[in-house]
């Protein structure tokens, strides 16, 4: 048995925040977000990732050592053991699983756990397809039966869109479709 040992697809909201962090130059969480963003880049470009990038990966594991490992009873069966010390059948009911040493908002914790959000995805689907919003730059895993997805949501799509046709108006002889632009709003 294998626990999962991160969110599910947590790597997208810290890649798209990452521009956003301060952190020393050189050290650790830098390591960690340059090897975030290539193995991202490598999926969104349908490359193989290299043996080097790998290495890089578990120079990080090695160098934190951010999972433990942890066994609880499952929530019910506890109240149900401390109730009645019933069956052992009830005592019985565990279940192993990791959890973070450090707390969520560090931000080496942070990456730690995109980075193997990231792998887990991967793991999980070798053909994990990622892109790129080309309205928002936001990255985003694309619905699986979209043909052409460029956009990360509807909103980006529609704002895409009107700002396309404004600027196609403005430059024509100022012949504004407003029914297209209402059609937008
Ligand atoms: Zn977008």
């Amino acid at each position: 048995m294998c626990p999962t040992l991160s969110r599910e697809n947590y790597f997208l909201t810290v890649i798209n925040e990452a521009k956003r962090h301060e952190m020393q130059s050189g050290g650790l969480e830098q390591e960690m977000r340059e090897v975030l963003l290539t193995l991202a880049e490598s999926v969104r470009s349908n490359q193989v990732i290299s043996r080097n990038l790998l290495h890089r990966v578990n120079q990080i594991f090695e160098a934190y050592q951010a999972i433990r490992l942890k066994v609880s009873l499952v929530s019910k069966m506890e109240d149900l053991f401390v109730e009645e010390h019933k069956t052992e059948r009830a005592q019985r009911q565990i279940v192993l699983h990791t959890e973070f040493v450090d707390k969520p908002d560090q931000l080496k914790r942070r990456y730690m756990e995109a980075i193997i959000s990231l792998l887990e995805a991967i793991e999980k689907n070798p053909s994990l397809n990622l892109l790129t919003c080309i309205h928002c730059g936001d990255w985003y895993i694309p619905y699986p039966r979209a043909k052409v997805a460029k956009f990360c949501s509807s909103n980006c799509r529609n704002r895409h869109h009107y700002i396309l046709r404004k600027t196609k108006d403005a430059g024509s002889d100022g012949k504004a479709s407003g029914d297209e632009l209402m059609k937008m709003k």
